[in-house]
């Protein structure tokens, strides 16, 4: 990807993300990786908690055997001092007699002991019943005689009683002198069954004692029936006795699956000296449980961190910069729309926007005072274009204007409303005579005379146009009209500004009068236009004169003039 479409790509992006969108963005980038660290750290410890349950079960497996060989010790050293016993008291041909006086068997693991000649039958026993019985073909008996050492049998049902029993048998030959004779012992195989209940009492963990061909020789209540099974027949510990047993392995740990799908931990441990083992198994699943609680409630607390994290920054972002952006906006409309005395308050702001906010107002007071400075200059603009800079008095628009007012007022109040026009006689001539210097003197001149009688009369004096200019006068009626237009008439003469040109040899003003009331049916254009009528028959009349125009009102919403 080259630079310049990285950039465009980037920009693409930055549109289409909010401001909160990008702070959440760069929550996450900040505690993935810690999550994701948090999570391996988890992970290994899971794996650590495994590993320590399963050296757990296999020291479970250990201790437990070890206890399962102190029963098979004792009967051992049973077996032995027995075998001394014998031996001695077999040298006085008394063995059986000795061995039945001086042998109480105390232990209740051991249900007979008895003394099997060397052609295999019971000479002797602490069951009397059984002397006699031939075990010539039993394997124990068999490997006693022929290695002159302790054997512990594999599971078998005892000749004598019918139920299933390991007999342990020791040579009286591996001592000294002693004759060929073999000193047995029927274990109780509840006895060791209830050693293994009191040891594991842990729920959910199977526990077996099985024998070297895999036979089950003892088990926890809940598989009594089990006892006497070969350990491959239940699906349980199939591969315990396939695999590890056959390797002749002392101690050991595995991790197998059964049939229907169930993983187990299983730990064993063999009987020091003996081929019996014990075998210590417990569902995965359960022996997990506890550890994936743990794990499950850390990753939820991790999930819970990593949400708060992602809303804080959503708030944040809300809080810290949309809000106050939007309130300056909110602000900065208001006072677009027009509201001048709009500020913005920087309450609950972050302080960072106290600057921007502090700028705004500044801003917003230049803009009002300069709102301020071009009303008033436009108010100036109104007043000097409503002015005539010749005569200093109001001008064709500032009579317009004036007359909307005082015809309003007059309807109002119900009043005559009376206009003077006036022009000057001849002025073409004064002009030509005098040059137009002269001439704005002179109109400048009459101006004064009119703001005189304007101000008298209360009245408003303006230049109409050229050299004519109007007199409006309020709350008048055509007879005060025609006075002040008579008054303004001589007033002008009187100035005596020199006209050689004309009749009276000196400036002179025609003036044409019209009074009326005024009407809401009637336009105020009239009353100008009767004003300018007049001043025309005054004019036609030989000027220097005052005539009135006679109004006639509007009647059925026609207009007529009269003069
Ligand atoms: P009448 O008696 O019929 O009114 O004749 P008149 O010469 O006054 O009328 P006319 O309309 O023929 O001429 C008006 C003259 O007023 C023409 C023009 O030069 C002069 N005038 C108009 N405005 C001004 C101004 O501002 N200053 C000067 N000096 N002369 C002006
Ligand atoms: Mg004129
Ligand atoms: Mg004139």
């Amino acid at each position: 990807m080259s630079i310049g479409s990285f950039g465009r790509n980037t920009s693409k992006l930055k549109a289409l993300l909010g401001i909160r969108a990008r702070l959440v963005l760069l929550a996450l980038i900040l505690v993935v990786p810690l999550m994701v660290d948090r999570v391996r750290v988890l992970e290994n410890t899971r794996a650590k908690q495994v590993e320590q349950a399963v050296t757990g079960l296999s020291e479970l497996a250990r201790h437990t055997a070890d206890s399962q060989r102190e029963i098979i010790s004792t009967v051992q050293a049973v077996l032995k001092s027995s075998a001394y016993i014998y031996a001695a008291a077999s040298q006085q041909n008394r063995g059986c007699a000795i061995m039945r006086a001086s042998l109480r068997v105390d232990l209740p693991w051991i249900r007979s002991l008895s003394v099997l000649g060397p052609e295999g039958k019971i000479q002797c026993s602490t069951t009397p019943s059984i002397v006699g019985l031939d075990l010539s073909d039993r394997e124990y008996f068999k490997h006693a005689l022929e290695f002159h050492e302790f054997v512990l049998s594999d599971y078998v049902f005892s000749r004598a009683t019918n139920l299933p029993t390991i007999i342990a048998s020791y040579p009286v030959s591996a001592i000294d002198g002693g004759p060929e004779a073999v000193i047995i012992a029927a274990v109780d195989l509840k006895w060791m069954s209830q050693l293994l209940s009191d040891r594991i009492n842990r729920a959910g963990v199977s526990v077996f004692l099985v024998d070297s061909a895999g036979v089950i020789l003892a088990a926890r209540p809940e598989h009594q029936s089990l006892i006497g099974q070969p350990l491959k027949d239940t699906s349980l510990l199939e591969a315990v006795a396939h695999r590890e047993i056959n390797l002749e392995r002392e101690s050991g740990s595995i991790a197998f699956e059964s049939a229907d799908g169930e993983r187990k931990a299983v730990s064993f441990a063999r009987l020091t000296g003996t081929k019996a083992r014990l075998i210590v198994s417990i569902d995965e699943s359960r022996m997990l449980g506890d550890i994936d609680r743990d794990i499950r409630t850390a990753y939820v607390q991790l999930g819970l961190v990593g949400l708060l994290a992602l809303l804080g920054a959503w708030i944040a972002g809300e809080r810290l910069i949309i809000r106050p952006v939007r309130a300056l906006t909110d602000t900065a409309n208001r006072f677009g729309r027009g509201d001048l005395s709009v500020r913005a308050s920087n309450a609950g702001m972050p302080h960072e926007f106290a600057p921007l906010a502090r700028a705004f107002n500044m801003m917003a007071s230049q803009l009002a005072e300069r709102e301020r400075e071009m009303v008033a200059a436009n108010d100036r603009l109104t007043v000097i274009a409503s002015i005539d800079m010749v005569s200093g008095l109001a001008n064709r628009r500032g009579l317009q204007s004036r007359l909307e007012f005082e015809w309003m007022k007059a309807l109002q109040t119900e009043t005559g409303l009376s206009l003077m026009m006036i022009d000057v006689d001849h002025f073409k001539q004064f002009n030509d005579t005098y040059g137009h210097p002269e001439g704005d003197v002179c109109l400048s001149r009459i101006g004064e005379t009119l703001a005189a009688i304007a101000s008298e009369t209360s009245g408003f004096a303006a230049r109409y146009g050229g050299e004519e200019f109007c007199l409006l006068v309020p709350n008048s009626d055509a007879a005060n009209a025609m006075l002040i237009g008579e008054r303004i008439r001589a007033q002008v003469e009187r100035l005596a500004i020199p006209h050689s040109m004309s009749t009276a040899k000196v400036i002179t003003v025609s003036v044409g009068v019209a009074a009326i009331s005024p009407s809401e049916a009637q336009p105020q254009d009239d009353l100008i236009e009767a004003a300018d009528a007049a001043l025309y028959a005054a004019k036609r009349r030989g000027r220097n004169t005052v005539i009135e125009h006679a109004l006639i009102r509007a009647t059925d919403q026609s207009i007529s003039l009269a003069s």
